[in-house]
């Protein structure tokens, strides 16, 4: 089987430091969190960015640069930017910090229900930042919340605005939107095309089963305190200790893990 390739997601925009310490918030944590969870075995960091002050999400183009610049330099990880809304919902701040030119980008294509609130991703705003994508010669990380979203990225690519091979990440167990079920994972590896790459990011308490059926399946997996702040009930996780972990689970399952020049070469990077 292919080898593994391991996301950190190590903050996004809802855990903060009083939820968990070890959320990185400020560009240096979240430097220093990506050497440590390069060494512990990731080879893609996903990225946000956060208000140091306040630790709210941000659009700011300058901090996002400063954290690019800082794991460019201090790490060999695969650095994808997300395109996420929670932090502002207009496509010119959504848009902009693709400029960086990282190697990847996360895309939503589709609109859900989050817990307590509507994360709008219209079809013109889709269309938009994957045409971005294309220009800066960013490879898209399709987010699916839900089946309907890989068919509009299969749309997106038979307009060429997308190219094969394709590369998804399954969000599943979010309140809302999919339910992390074996069933629903395996509905949703079966409705993407061929030779397409595809990751499970199980959302709280699913995080582990779904990555253990990922590394079964053939998939790839994300971890991170973005998706899920803690290691076991009641005990709060760090994210060096969650990509452990899954580096664990991987190599009792007898499935190695990938560099991240490796999984350069697994994305056609
Ligand atoms: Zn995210």
């Amino acid at each position: 089987m292919e080898k593994l390739m391991i996301t950190i997601a190590p903050t996004g925009s809802i855990p903060t430091k009083k939820n968990n310490p070890h959320v990185p918030i400020s560009p240096d944590e979240i430097i220093q969190t990506g050497i440590l969870c390069e060494k512990a075995g990731a080879s893609i960091i996903h990225i946000h960015a956060r208000n140091p002050v306040d630790e709210t999400p941000s659009t700011d183009f300058q901090i996002f640069k400063e954290i690019y610049q800082g794991l460019k330099q201090e790490t060999n990880l695969i650095l994808q930017i997300s395109t996420g809304g929670r932090a502002g919902m207009e496509y010119e701040k959504r848009s902009e910090r693709l400029s960086l030119k990282p190697e990847m980008a996360s895309l939503t294509t589709g609109s859900v229900n989050f817990p307590s609130s509507v994360y709008a991703n219209s079809p013109d705003l889709i269309c938009a930042l994957a045409k971005d994508m294309k220009t800066y010669g960013i490879k898209p990380e399709i987010e699916v919340f839900d089946t309907s979203m890989i068919q509009n990225a299969l749309d997106l690519e038979g307009q060429d605005i997308m190219n094969q091979p394709l590369h998804f990440d399954f969000v599943m167990g979010l309140k809302g939107a999919i339910p992390a079920t074996i069933e629903n994972l395996v509905h949703l590896k079966n409705s993407i095309p061929i030779g397409s790459t595809w990751t499970v990011a199980g959302i709280g308490a699913n995080q582990l089963p779904m990555s253990a059926h990922a590394i079964n399946m053939g998939g790839h997996v994300r971890v991170g305190l973005e998706d899920c702040i803690y290691f076991s009930k009641g005990k709060l996780a760090s994210n060096e200790q969650l990509v452990k972990r899954i580096v664990q689970v991987s190599d009792i399952m007898g499935r190695q893990i990938a560099t991240p020049d490796e999984a350069r070469q697994i994305l056609g990077l």
